[in-house]
């Protein structure tokens, strides 16, 4: 065997280089038509130590960056502040560790601080949001609560409820301040406080007009309504408890139809078919509820009856899983690229409808 010809090597060169333009040209569109920065292979699912666990196969790997174990480690972070409810000193350590990580990934972050009425007396609670502004106007919000329900006489850590959801909401965020170049659309994504009931149950305390629950979310809804960006606001996707280690998600029946068929055939697409099921989750209220009474298109990705440690001292991290919280990162980064494609010609036919 011989050296090659520096003619041969040029053309090597150009052969690499053709086959890297059509890997781009393939992979590229599931990152908003940009590359991620320094984008390290993602590691390998630790394995499951837990007895509930039946041993995950491993993944494809899915070229959205989403990093199951970076997940993780910010789930694993918050259970390790203890139980986290509103007002207390543990969910301000969570909220400025969200802060921080959300910010070194170079987004917009903003912190809105009030005051709610709740059983309990008047809690400060404060909503995060970090941004990603895109080319318009037009947001796509992606939410998590991040408080854990308070319990008097019980260490409630919340692994699926919430640390799960808010280390892939973290993660998510990570992937999304990695791209080059501006979205076409705003993502924002949105940790809301005070999701959970004060009162044993959801609906114990309160009234419909001041409920005992989801006071972040009611409280964002409203300040869209002042600043007048309801308009602006095309759709929520809402995590909640999506980090069991045996995933299976179905079908919340007041979610919005369309968006969630978006989200479950996107899913499926992944290969997640045996997550993604048709089955009917009914889950009696949560976060996405205030965005569909504002006439904001929303969907509620929950595990809640077939998740056995719900509410429970042992919703502890060996009940989740990092490819778990991967499958559902993948999911949600793929769905928010056809909700872009769906905004972007929405637009281009009403501006053909209505030429200037
Ligand atoms: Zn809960």
């Amino acid at each position: 065997m011989t050296h090659g010809t520096s003619r041969d090597r040029s053309r090597h060169r150009r052969i690499l280089t053709r086959a890297c333009s059509v890997l781009l040209l393939v992979f590229v569109p599931l990152l908003f038509a940009a590359c991620p920065k320094n984008q390290k292979p993602p590691r390998q699912p630790r394995v499951g130590v837990s007895s509930d666990a039946t041993p995950p196969k491993p993944l494809p790997p899915i070229p959205t960056g989403f990093n199951g174990e970076r997940a993780m480690d910010h789930a694993r972070k918050q259970i390790e502040f203890g139980p986290r409810p509103p007002g207390s000193p543990e969910l301000e350590k969570t909220r400025r560790y969200i802060v921080d990580q959300l910010n070194s990934y170079g987004l917009k972050v903003t912190v809105d601080e009030f005051t709610a009425k709740t059983p309990h007396g008047d809690k400060k609670m404060a909503n995060i949001t970090a941004e990603l502004s895109g080319e318009t106007k037009t947001t796509i919000l992606v939410g998590s609560h991040y408080d854990t329900k308070f319990y008097k006489d019980m260490q409630f850590v919340g692994a699926n409820d919430p640390a799960a959801s808010v280390g892939t909401l973290i993660e998510i965020g990570r992937v999304l301040g990695s791209l080059r170049d501006k979205p076409k659309v705003t993502v924002k994504l949105v940790f809301f406080d005070g999701e959970e009931a004060f009162c044993e149950n959801w609906s114990d305390c309160g009234n419909p007009d001041n409920p005992d629950n989801t006071y972040g979310s009611r409280h964002y809804v409203a300040q869209l309504k002042a600043k007048k960006e309801i308009e602006d606001t095309y759709a929520l996707i809402l995590l909640d408890m999506i980090g069991y280690k045996k995933l299976e998600l179905g079908r919340d029946s007041a979610s919005s139809r369309w968006l969630q068929d978006l989200i479950w055939e996107t899913g499926r697409e992944l290969g997640h078919g045996k997550v993604f099921v048709d089955r009917e989750e009914g889950i009696g209220g949560d976060d996405h509820e205030p965005f569909l009474r504002a006439g904001i298109d929303a969907v509620d990705i929950i595990q809640l009856n077939s998740y056995p440690h719900w509410h429970k001292a042992d919703d502890t991290i060996d009940k989740i899983s990092a490819q778990s919280m991967k499958i559902v990162g993948d999911t949600v980064l793929a769905s928010l690229l056809k909700l872009q494609d769906r905004i972007t010609k929405d637009t281009d036919e009403k501006n053909r409808s209505n030429p200037r």
